[in-house]
């Protein structure tokens, strides 16, 4: 989940997992950017912490640039390949988004690079390349995130797949 608590709003630092949050659920993104705490005994969050204490151990193995950290970049027949990991691949347009997003940044800083999604626990290897109409759905994506974010309200929960294993469920549905 991401927190960005401490920082307004209108400093919103943008990386690859607003990105995915955003793609989601517009909502779970303005939560988090306003520091609304999710319920801290959720089984999802509890998970959630033990895997990103187990990511901390690795953290600086793990490339950053700009706000994103990437799970890895491998070297593949001369070129660069960016890796996100999954558990699932059952978000998989937001992590589409999220490793473009990535992708993206890397072009802005003059790298040309390629994506892969790789979900272990399903034997999958999905691979995404940066294209013109991909780099202006992640462009309109990252706009929202900054206009959403400066809104004094949040969007109205709305249902979707996700909400099951959200932390901020009760928040949205008791
Ligand atoms: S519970 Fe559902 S509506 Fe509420 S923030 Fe999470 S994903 Fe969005």
């Amino acid at each position: 989940m991401s927190n960005i608590a401490g920082e307004g709003p209108s400093e919103v630092p943008v990386g690859g997992t607003l990105i995915r949050d955003y793609t989601i659920c517009p909502r779970q993104v303005w939560l988090g950017v306003h520091a609304i705490s999710p319920d801290e005994d959720d089984a999802n969050l509890v998970v959630g912490r033990f895997l990103h204490a187990e990511a901390e151990s690795h953290q600086s193995l793990r490339p950053v640039v700009g706000h994103s950290r990437f799970d890895a970049v491998v070297g593949r027949e001369g070129e660069l390949v960016v890796v996100e990991i999954k558990k699932s691949a059952r978000a998989l347009e937001a992590a589409r988004m999220q490793l473009a997003f990535y992708l993206l940044e890397l072009q802005r800083r003059g790298v040309h690079a390629r994506g892969e999604i790789r979900v272990p626990d399903e034997h999958k290897r999905i691979p995404l390349t940066l294209s013109d109409d991909l780099i202006a759905q992640v462009e309109k994506i990252e706009q929202a995130v900054r206009t959403l974010a400066e809104e004094a309200v949040p969007p109205p929960a709305r249902r979707v797949s996700w909400c099951s294993r959200c932390a901020y469920h009760d928040f949205c549905w008791s």
